[in-house]
């Protein structure tokens, strides 16, 4: 960890689901982590997996993990890369580069 690793969390519009980025200066890596209340590592309970079934079965879609981000929450993740970005290329070329 360097006091440089920022992170930041997106809710998404459903409010079921999240969008967590950590940014870790080290190796200068952006990872993106998808949150969904409910679901963890392992196993599904039976009915999670009913759930699940029933989800593929009525959308036609093998896929829950979607977020939706309004404007804002858009403008937040872009201000968020955006910031973490001119920081490193001001540390590269100095305080005078504009972007
Ligand atoms: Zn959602």
């Amino acid at each position: 960890m360097s006091d440089k690793d920022q992170s930041l969390f997106i809710e998404c519009q459903c409010h079921g689901e999240g969008l967590g980025v950590d940014y870790y200066a080290d190796d200068n890596h952006y990872y993106f982590s998808y949150w969904s209340r409910g679901f963890r590592n392992g196993k599904l309970s039976f009915w999670q997996r009913l759930r699940y079934i029933f989800y593929v079965l009525f959308t036609g879609k093998p896929f829950n993990d979607e977020l939706i981000l309004d404007r804002g929450s858009a403008n937040e993740l872009y201000s968020f890369l955006k910031d973490i970005d001119a920081k490193n290329l001001e540390e590269k070329y100095g305080p005078s580069r504009k972007n």
